[in-house]
C-alpha cells in the first residue's frame, strides 16, 4: 500500500506531510542585527544553545544576536600545541629514549640501500 502511494513521486519532490495534528518541536526565533543595518531572525531550537553570531542573510556580514548583551567572548583555554599534549603523556627523558631510538633507526636506514617500505620521499639535501 505504501509503495503504490509512493508510485510517480521523484526524489525531491513535495511532501506529502502536512503539519496537521502535528506538534512542532518547541523553538525560538533569535533576532539578529548586521553592522550594516540588516535585520533578520533564525529559528533555532527551543534547547538549542544559541550562537552569539550569524551570518548575515542579506549581506553575509557577522551579525550579532540582538540579544540586548554583547556576546560574551568564552573563556578560551590557551591553544595547546602538539608539544603540550606529548608532554601530557610522556616525560622529557621518555622522549630522549624516543628520540635516540629513532635515530638509530634512520642511521641504520641510511647505511642501507634506499628503504622503500616508509612510503616517504627522501628529502634532496643540497
Ligand atoms: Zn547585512
Amino acid at each position: 500500500m505504501a509503495e503504490r502511494a509512493l508510485r510517480g513521486t521523484r526524489l525531491g519532490s513535495t511532501s506529502y506531510e502536512n503539519d496537521r495534528n502535528t506538534d512542532l518541536a518547541p523553538r525560538q526565533e533569535v533576532a539578529f542585527d548586521c553592522p550594516k543595518g540588516h535585520h533578520f531572525t533564525v529559528p533555532f531550537a527551543a534547547e538549542a544553545e544559541l550562537p552569539p553570531t550569524w551570518e548575515c542573510r542579506v549581506c553575509g556580514a557577522v551579525a550579532f544576536a540582538a540579544t540586548g548583551e554583547s556576546p560574551t567572548p568564552k573563556k578560551v583555554k590557551p591553544p595547546r600545541s602538539h608539544w603540550d599534549m606529548l608532554l601530557e603523556r610522556r616525560t622529557v627523558a621518555d622522549l630522549e629514549a624516543v628520540l635516540a631510538e629513532r635515530l638509530e633507526v634512520i642511521r641504520g636506514r641510511r647505511g642501507a640501500p634506499a628503504a622503500s617500505d616508509t612510503g616517504r620521499r627522501q628529502r634532496k639535501s643540497a
